[in-house]
């Protein structure tokens, strides 16, 4: 069976992963070791010339690569349809080394206006403090983000579905403008995870992830991982290692456990998030959902043909009132914790009195009836 024929549920659990033909584990161990030893000087001489050239499953020290997470990594790839992938220290490590690769002292990146907002940080701050110019457009807005490209463009950077507005891109028609311009086309597909949109199948170069969010789903480790082209991604493994941007064994093994359940934890969070998004927008307290799978979401066409198998757990929404109608509602929330990150089995609730009050939400896998009741009632307690 090649892994082109297998299904993302079937690639989840079985994609990276063998028996260990030593001890027959059929789970993946943890490597826990910063080095490796071998029987001779020109092994090892041999073993760190063909690891720093990346090659596949070749590991001298657990900064440039470990079997853990190199499991991880096979599977990550096989879910995304890529070459290659390689996994980092969390989401921005992915997003740093993605850029670093493909972007120098003098070049010019495109990227979207609406980025969480560390990303803009990484942009706006560090890579322009480096001589690298940015220039935010509306990616929705494919005239803008044609006017907005120079000679010296090198990369398109875009969210899937942005955060926190939710705008979904129009990846093929992204893809198609990068091609004419000669650009590298880097998605951050962290919103939706590879179960439900696989942005190297419309023309992107790169994809990267806070894996931190929906492919672990259990908030329990921070992790990043950059997939595409194999030739791309050693320019990444290549920042990684130098800038020491690497993952520990066991928070790629926690990873891996979870992506196990991807296929299940997505369905149920799109799912979930598609009813309480259709109840919200019945409420009268609500004054806005932004919610793809909704007919009101200004891209719900195009998202109906980029996710046909769901529109994923995230929506943001506002409330009519003030900040203390949004910290009312906030807090009378029993089953959504009030916390930053996203991707969650538990239901997190995100408030940002520092963006007009949007609330942006994470739906988990609890029984939607519960979830429904629970907003019902804080609804109730956000009038005061
Ligand atoms: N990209 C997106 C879209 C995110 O929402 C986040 C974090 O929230 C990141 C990247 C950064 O991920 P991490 O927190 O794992 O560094």
């Amino acid at each position: 069976m090649t892994t082109a024929s297998l299904g993302p549920n079937t690639l989840s659990i079985h994609a990276g992963e063998a028996t260990d033909p030593t001890t027959h584990a059929l789970n993946t161990p943890i490597y826990q070791t910063a080095t490796f030893a071998f029987d001779s000087a020109a092994e090892k001489e041999d073993a760190v010339d063909r690891a720093l050239e990346w090659d596949p499953g070749v590991f001298f020290y657990s900064r440039t690569g470990n079997p853990t997470t190199y499991a991880l990594e096979q599977k990550l790839a096989a879910l995304e349809g890529a070459e290659d992938a390689a996994v980092g220290a969390s989401g921005m490590a992915a997003c740093a080394t993605a850029l670093l690769s493909v972007l120098e002292t003098g070049d010019h990146c495109v990227a979207s206006a609406d980025l969480f907002v560390i990303t803009r940080v990484l942009l706006d701050d560090v890579l322009k403090a480096r001589g690298i110019e940015v220039t935010h457009v509306d990616v929705t807005d494919l005239d803008a983000v044609a006017a907005a490209v120079r000679p010296n463009t090198k990369a398109l950077f875009i969210e899937s579905l942005s955060n926190p507005h939710m705008d979904v891109a129009d990846l093929p028609a992204l893809a198609a403008l990068s091609r004419e311009h000669d650009l590298v086309f880097v998605v951050d597909n962290t919103f939706l995870s590879p179960r439900l949109l696989r942005p190297l199948e419309h023309g992107a170069d790169l994809v990267v992830h806070s894996a931190t969010k929906w492919l672990g789903g259990h908030g329990d480790a921070v992790a990043g991982v950059v997939a595409g082209r194999k030739s791309l991604v050693d320019k990444v493994r290549f920042h990684l290692d130098a800038l020491g941007a690497a993952v520990s064994p066991f928070n790629s093994w926690l990873i891996l456990r979870g992506m196990r359940t991807l296929g299940l934890r997505m369905n149920a969070s799109s799912t979930n998030a598609l009813a309480v998004a259709q109840f919200l927008e019945s409420r009268p307290e609500v004054a806005l959902v932004s919610y793809p799978g909704l007919p009101s979401h200004p891209h719900h066409d195009l998202a109906r043909k980029l996710l046909p198998d769901g529109y994923g757990g995230m929506m943001a929404i506002r409330l009519h009132g003030d900040v203390d109608t949004m910290g009312r509602f906030a807090a009378a929330l029993e089953l959504s914790a009030i916390a930053v990150s996203l991707g969650d089995v538990h239901t997190l609730v995100y408030p940002m009195p520092k963006r007009d009050n949007l609330i942006r939400l994470s739906i988990g896998c609890e029984d939607v009836a519960d979830l429904i009741a629970d907003y019902a009632q804080a609804l109730d307690a956000s009038a005061g």
